[in-house]
């Protein structure tokens, strides 16, 4: 049985991008596997939530898991500042971390572009807490969006580098999990590259249907094929990927067909599009809803999230200072 272990921010809620490219995943898995599903609220901080807006964001989340179909009968769900150990593990970790390769990381300078005047530690070594919180459960299989392809190669770094540091063979390689299908990857309406919390272009599983048709109404288009056959313009096609995922493939097709004989209306197609994301969020946002007014359930899975997690975090911590020369005295 394989061990997997994967983490969303609590830094908004959940997007159709988060949902296709993790959490589909995610609850897919949970019946084969020894999985650990958390609410990433430690890397949160490097964009500095205020401490009023922290909580809410940790339960809608968590709300928005559980409404989507991960079971905490199956699956440990916790929340990651709720394991303290894998603070101690990423302060561990840091001591063989060299300052060098954590500043070519691509999403540092990616951030460092972004966010110019909060250029904290915690972005320079977000990827060691990010290998902490994957090998504190001994994971050898993580879910991840393309976009985090290569702070798993350095999970796969740190967990070796500690192996051969201490002549030991204890951290397993984690590996990117394959579903047996290409990653998917959902563009956002803007004519961009990818949906994001942080690209502000979400289409969330909480929207109510009049903000969904607003933000579908307003995606960007263009004029129009002109001749038939036309190659399709990015805009055009991040439509129907998203279509691809919501709608019945009779409707892709159809407007596909239109498209190659230049008949098509966009107003048309976002019309339909936006009533079919309507159709797809509608139960799962009625669950969010129900289970985001429940806090006694929260804070009851929340509780034993974390006792599961803990038990399994302090016995990598207890091991690794072990390994690294610390002895008990008293
Ligand atoms: P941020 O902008 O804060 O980085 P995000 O929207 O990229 O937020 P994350 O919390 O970084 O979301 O990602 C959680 C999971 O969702 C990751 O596994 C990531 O690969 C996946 N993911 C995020 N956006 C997309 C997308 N547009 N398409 C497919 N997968 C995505
Ligand atoms: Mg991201």
């Amino acid at each position: 049985m394989d061990i997997v272990v994967s983490g969303i921010r609590s830094t908004g809620n959940l997007h159709l991008g988060n949902y296709f490219g993790a959490v589909r995943n995610f609850v897919k898995m949970q019946h084969e596997n020894k999985c650990f599903f958390f609410i990433a609220d430690y890397h949160s901080l490097t964009t500095h939530p205020k401490p009023e807006d922290l909580q809410g964001n940790i339960k809608q989340v968590l709300s928005e898991f559980l409404a989507c179909g991960i079971d905490p009968e199956m699956a440990t769900v916790f929340v990651q500042s709720d394991v303290p150990e894998v603070a101690e593990l990423y302060l561990l970790l840091n001591m063989n971390a060299y300052v060098g390769e954590l500043q070519r990381t691509a999403s540092f300078k990616e951030k460092i572009r972004k966010q110019p005047d909060n250029i904290n530690a915690g972005l320079l070594t977000y990827p060691v807490l990010m290998a902490a919180d994957i090998i504190i459960h001994k994971a050898n299989k993580v879910p991840v969006g393309k976009d985090q392809e290569q702070h798993l190669e350095m999970t796969r770094r740190f967990a070796r580098r500690f192996n051969s540091m201490y002549g030991v063979n204890y951290f397993p390689e984690p590996e990117a999990y394959n579903f047996g299908s290409r990653l998917i990857k959902i563009p956002g309406l803007d004519g961009s590259g990818k949906m994001g919390k942080s690209e502000g272009n979400g289409i969330f599983l909480s929207d109510p249907p009049e903000e969904i048709r607003k933000k579908v109404m307003r995606a960007v288009t263009d004029s129009g094929p002109v001749e038939p056959n036309q190659k399709m313009p990015v805009p055009i096609k991040n439509l129907f990927t998203i279509m691809g995922v919501v709608s019945e493939p009779s409707t892709v097709k159809h407007f596909r067909e239109k498209y190659a004989s230049c008949e098509i209306r966009y107003g048309e197609m976002k019309k339909q599009l936006a009533e079919d994301i309507i159709r797809f969020i509608s139960p799962v946002r009625e669950k969010i809803l129900a289970i985001s007014s429940d806090d006694r359930y929260l804070a009851k899975v929340m509780k034993e999230g974390a006792e599961k997690a803990r038990a399994s975090a302090s016995a990598t911590v207890r091991d690794v200072k072990e390994i690294i020369g610390y002895r008990k005295m008293f």
